[in-house]
Formats: structure tokens, C-alpha cells, sequence
């Protein structure tokens, strides 16, 4: 298939790896962001490829991982107090265990629950059914923050009374810094998400890697995206350098795609968000701006829930890449993904389903 065989090509990926070998002189610990590229790694064994110096952690980049119980506690009330509601979201939500159940359950006990693709889905629906409350779960990182914030501005254009997002959306620099500023952490030089820095650039890591020290590599998903950042990283921090490097040109610019920033910046306002399993991060999420506050789904309900009962599973480590899955005693015992005990079980980008699956 074009644009994709190119980056599984066996050649390419031995001489990657030959040339990772030759390089790596001392141990070394990089994370990967995304999930989607802790994914590529366990399926196309790559990790095994490396010399045994080359530790990688798995980072925090799954949206699905991250929303808090709370976001789900909230979204299921919501759901189920109001007859006349249509909650829609994304399919691998449904699974994500809230304090006291998912949205599947909800479902089954008879709420209208919908799957939908895209934000757009849903505003569709609030002009087709305008005798229903539509409420779309806005979850997601830096990609998916430019759809929902033109569902948001369609739906004031067409003066949409009925349509109202929780608003769940997250950045990924600030989270990086937490993780930096962890007296836990090991971590040594980051493979950046390049669908991230496709939307945003990459100009917002470069004060990251200048403080903290840590080469910051924009990398792709296909295996020899991988070993190239992979091969990048290690370079710097072999020879004591540390910058943002783009390895993902073929998508990423410095500045980003400006249209789709233009449209956050027009719809949403940066604020301190939660994070399921890390806590509390300043400036690493996006809510509505007081201009669109009407569709605020939080605001449009009452008689939410404002707290959660905290969860005694180490998913927070494995978010922060501070352990592996099947160092979790849950792991393939009563935590799989037909019956997730944790939410990096759920998603397709967890690190937990990743191990499930590949290894
Ligand atoms: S195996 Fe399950 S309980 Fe353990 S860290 Fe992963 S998701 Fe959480």
C-alpha cells in the first residue's frame, strides 16, 4: 500500500537498527508519547530489535487513558437523568470504567448512548432531532481538539439550541513537563507524537528540551518512523546535545497547521485540567471560551457529579512510564480487555491492551 509499505520495508528496518547499535554507547531510557506508537512498537517487535541499553517507556499520549473517572461519572449522569438526552462518543469510551460503571452499562440500563466517528456526527444529529438534547464527550489530545472546536462554532452559526459538549480535550506539552518534573522520573529523551505536532508544530517543545535537557525527536508511527527517532534521540544524547529534531517532515511543520490552531484559539481557552492516574496539570486542557460557554454540557445539567473515589490500580504508573503492564498483578489475570479493571486496558492506544495483544 502506498505510504505505508515503504515504512515496514525489512531492509530499511535491519539497517535502522544496525545503525542504532553502532551509536549506542551507554543506557539510555526514552518514552515514547503516543500510544499509537507504543502500539507500532509491540506489534512489529521493535523493542527486541534494540540493544539491551535501549530501555523504552511508555507515555500518556492515549486520550482515552487519561479522562478521569469524574469526566465518566459526569457523562453517565448525564445520559441517565434526562430522558430526552442523546449522549454520543467515541466507541472505545463506552468501556472506560467511571466510579461506579461505564457508558456500556448505562446503555444496556437504557440510556440513549451513541457511537459516533467525529463531533460533526453529533452536531448532524442535533439539526436532524431538534426535539433532543444532544451531548457529544469531547475527548482527546491536540488532534482531535480542531473538529470539535468547528462542531462548537457550526453549532453557534446555526444557533443550535440543543447541542452541548464535556468538554474533556488535553495537551501534551504540559504533560510532558510533569512527567519531567517527577523526582521518579528517568526519562532521558522523548519521541514526540507526530499527529500533534502536525496540528500544533513543534515549537512549544523546544524550551522543554533547553531547560530539562532531554532531545525531543517529532516521530511518525510506521516501524521505520520509529527506529528513525529512535535512531535520532540516541545520537543526541550520545554526543550531549539536545534539541527538537522533525523526523515526521512529511506531516509536521514548525508552525503547525494554522487554520486548525486558529480555530482552537477562536472556540477554546487553555486551563488546568486532571488527568486520570497523574493527578492535576497546570495549563494541559482546553474548555470553552465565554463566548461559546452555552454549549457547555457541565454548565447546560445540574446535579452532577463533582468528585471521585480514587482507584487503587497502578494504571498511573503505567501512564507515567514508571512501570510496564505485565508488572501490574492485574494484568491478564482479571484485567483484559474483554473485562478492564484499568483504562489503559480499554483503548486501542493503552499500553496495557498493547501488552494484551502483541506480547
Ligand atoms: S493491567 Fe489493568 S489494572 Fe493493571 S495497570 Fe493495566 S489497566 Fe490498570
Amino acid at each position: 500500500m502506498k505510504y505505508v509499505d515503504e515504512f515496514r520495508q525489512a531492509k530499511l528496518i535491519e539497517q535502522l537498527t544496525a545503525a542504532i547499535a553502532s551509536i549506542t554507547k551507554n543506557h539510555w531510557q526514552i518514552m515514547e508519547i503516543c500510544g499509537g506508537q507504543t502500539h507500532s512498537i509491540l506489534k512489529y517487535g521493535l523493542d527486541r530489535l534494540l540493544p539491551d541499553s535501549i530501555s523504552l517507556v511508555h507515555g500518556p499520549g492515549c486520550p482515552v487513558c487519561v479522562t478521569p473517572a469524574l469526566t465518566l461519572d459526569q457523562s453517565i449522569a448525564i445520559a441517565t437523568q434526562q430522558k430526552e438526552v442523546i449522549f454520543c462518543t467515541f466507541g472505545d469510551m463506552l468501556h472506560v470504567p467511571g466510579t461506579y460503571g461505564d457508558l456500556a452499562l448505562a446503555k444496556a440500563n437504557g440510556a440513549d448512548i451513541k457511537m459516533v466517528y467525529s463531533p460533526l456526527d453529533a452536531l448532524l444529529l442535533a439539526q436532524n432531532l431538534p426535539e433532543k438534547e444532544i451531548v457529544f464527550l469531547a475527548i482527546g489530545f491536540e488532534t482531535t481538539a480542531p473538529a470539535t472546536a468547528l462542531a462548537v462554532k457550526r453549532a453557534a452559526d446555526l444557533q443550535l439550541k440543543n447541542f452541548s459538549i464535556v468538554c474533556a480535550h488535553v495537551l501534551v506539552p504540559p504533560a510532558m513537563i510533569k512527567l519531567l518534573d517527577s523526582p521518579q522520573s528517568q526519562i532521558q529523551g522523548f519521541l514526540a507524537a507526530g499527529h500533534v505536532c502536525t496540528v500544533t508544530g513543534y515549537q512549544a517543545y523546544i524550551p522543554i528540551a533547553q531547560q530539562y535537557q532531554v532531545p525531543i525527536v517529532v516521530t511518525g508511527f510506521e516501524p521505520t518512523d520509529i527506529l528513525q527517532g529512535i535512531y535520532h534521540c540516541i545520537k543526541q544524547l550520545e554526543m550531549g546535545e539536545f534539541t527538537v529534531k522533525n523526523c515526521y517532515c512529511r506531516s509536521v511543520k514548525m508552525t503547525g497547521n494554522l487554520p486548525a490552531l486558529k480555530m482552537i484559539d477562536e472556540v477554546f481557552t487553555v486551563v488546568d485540567r486532571q488527568w486520570r492516574g497523574i493527578g492535576q496539570i497546570s495549563n494541559s486542557g482546553w474548555a470553552l471560551r465565554e463566548k461559546y460557554r452555552f454549549f457547555d454540557a457541565l454548565e447546560r445539567f445540574s446535579d452532577l457529579p463533582l468528585s471521585q473515589k480514587d482507584s487503587s490500580t497502578i494504571c498511573g504508573e503505567i501512564l507515567q512510564g514508571l512501570r510496564k503492564p505485565e508488572q501490574c498483578p492485574h494484568f491478564g489475570i482479571d484485567c483484559q480487555p474483554e473485562h478492564p479493571l484499568g483504562a489503559p486496558m480499554v483503548s486501542s492506544e493503552g499500553a496495557c491492551a498493547a501488552y494484551y495483544l502483541y506480547e
